[in-house]
């Protein structure tokens, strides 16, 4: 074990991928609620003798209270049979309400038009920090900003502060004419790149000095500056790469187009070298990156962050082999959170670690992902631990693993926990057991329905077929 490395993204997980972290971002549009309905119990005694559709307040209390129990949709039904009928002094808390039912429907276009409501009319109203988030992950990164800079939310200065960060990208203070150029939305718009791939720091330099030199009165001013805001071919292949590995990632989970919140960007902030990668990571609030991590997604934010590994196979534009496989990994993380936030730390890891083994063809505009690599030159790879764990005995025992929760997960055998995962993905997928597949798959498909894991794996598979699985997988991997 010590005489190769471990691969790098794994230490990035412990890092980021936290149960803590996940549940911050959908408890902040709840948390701003709660400002807003207070005497719900009261309210909702009186109700129930009511059958015809609630109006006024005792509505919104009511789709506060439903929201808060994991209801949203019913919520956005009260609200809607009530449209109307609120005071107009408190017409704010009514879209309040529906902009946080829908934020929590991942109806992001419809939670932004609502928030954008609540200012019109309370410009106090508490959505400023959800409203810019939504905003920032639709890349309208300048709204996002005026939304911040017009008034400032003061339950949430350091959550406001890194958001800022994250708007305003590693370039736009060094260039603030000529950043655009590393700021990228791919072509099918799924993607925001924020890169300084291909490019030096030099010839930005020197972009932004000829940049200043346009007259900002000439009427024709924003058609010059736009000159100077062409991307670098490296930029366009990586974009182009990510859009194309995602639609992998949402034809293997089956999700349709359809599921994706609309105007929803993946950000991806892709470093030309591991200083500047570091450095944005503290200014974002990290706790600070191994050295050895080449990348990492962090749920709270939803970004992901990446350098090009330096001296590696270069396989599309200038990307590396290391760094695609990790855009891989945190691909999946990234994606699956979007469409469900159910998934176990198993199954979104194997998954995650299984669409990380992958190659490049023609230039990147072909990939091929889930493959069985055998072996690598200077890592261990999930085959090699997972060969070894069976003959020793040291794999955890499907009933438990399958439960598995970031403080079990993140122990010393972490690195086994991930081969172990992948081996039981690979298992569902390329394996010979029709029926562990198609369990496997309705698994994903309930949790997909928002349905926690403990109630969906034990419906799904009871004892004796889990016995049967393991059993299975086992003697499969001794095959292999
Ligand atoms: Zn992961």
């Amino acid at each position: 074990m010590n005489a190769k490395h471990l691969p790098a993204r794994l230490l990035s997980v412990v890092n980021h991928f936290s149960e803590t972290d996940m549940k911050t971002f959908t408890s902040l549009a709840i948390l701003l609620l709660l400002a807003v309905a207070l005497p719900q119990t009261l309210v909702v005694a009186q109700d129930k003798a009511k059958p015809e559709p609630l109006k006024g307040m005792a509505a919104v209390y009511k789709a506060s209270e439903l929201i808060q129990e994991g209801k949203p949709a019913e919520a956005v039904k009260v609200l809607d049979a009530a449209k109307g009928t609120v005071p107009a002094k408190e017409e704010w808390k009514w879209w309040q309400n529906k902009g946080t039912a829908h934020a929590e429907l991942c109806q992001d276009d419809k939670a932004i038009v609502c928030y954008r409501e609540v200012l019109k009319l309370n410009p106090k109203g508490p959505c400023r920090t959800i409203l810019a988030t939504l905003l920032q992950e639709a890349d309208l990164g300048e709204e996002a900003l005026d939304v911040l800079n017009k008034d400032e939310d003061p339950r949430y200065p350091e959550h406001n502060a890194i958001l800022r960060v994250i708007i305003e990208g590693p370039f736009k203070a060094r260039w603030p004419l000529t950043w655009p150029k590393l700021h990228h939305r791919s072509k099918g718009g799924n993607y925001v790149v924020i890169s300084d791939i291909g490019v030096t720091d030099q010839e930005m330099d020197a972009l932004e000095a000829e940049a200043a030199k346009l007259d900002p009165n000439d009427k024709l001013y924003a058609q010059r500056l736009a000159k100077f805001h062409k991307p670098h071919d490296d930029l366009v292949s990586a974009a182009n790469l990510m859009e194309l590995s995602r639609k992998e990632f949402m034809a293997f989970a089956g999700i349709s187009q359809s599921r994706w919140p609309k105007g929803k960007r993946l950000r991806v902030f892709f470093f030309r070298d591991q200083s500047r990668f570091m450095s944005f990571e503290q200014e974002c609030g990290g706790r600070g990156v191994s050295g050895s991590v080449l990348g990492y997604y962090t749920p709270m934010w939803r970004y992901i962050s990446l350098f090009n590994q330096p001296g590696g196979t270069k396989v599309a534009g200038n990307i590396t082999q290391g760094t695609i496989e990790t855009f891989w990994h945190e691909g999946w993380h990234q994606t699956c959170h979007i469409i469900t936030r159910r998934c176990p730390l198993w199954m979104n890891e194997g998954i995650a670690e299984f669409l990380g083994y992958g190659t490049c063809k023609d230039r990147g505009t072909n990939i091929e992902l889930g493959l069985l690599v055998r072996a690598k030159k200077d890592s261990y790879t999930g085959y090699e631990l997972v060969k070894e764990m069976i003959r020793l005995n040291r794999f955890i025992p499907f009933k438990e693993f399958f439960y598995y929760e970031s403080r079990e997960w993140n122990t010393d055998r972490v690195s086994l926990n991930y081969a172990q995962a992948w081996s039981i993905v690979y298992f569902a997928l390329r394996g010979d057991n029709e029926l562990f597949k198609k369990d496997f798959c309705k698994i994903f498909a309930e949790l997909c329905k928002d349905r926690p894991a403990t109630e969906v794996i034990p419906e799904v598979i009871d004892d004796k077929s889990m016995a049967a699985y393991e059993a299975a997988w086992i003697a499969y991997w001794k095959r292999m």
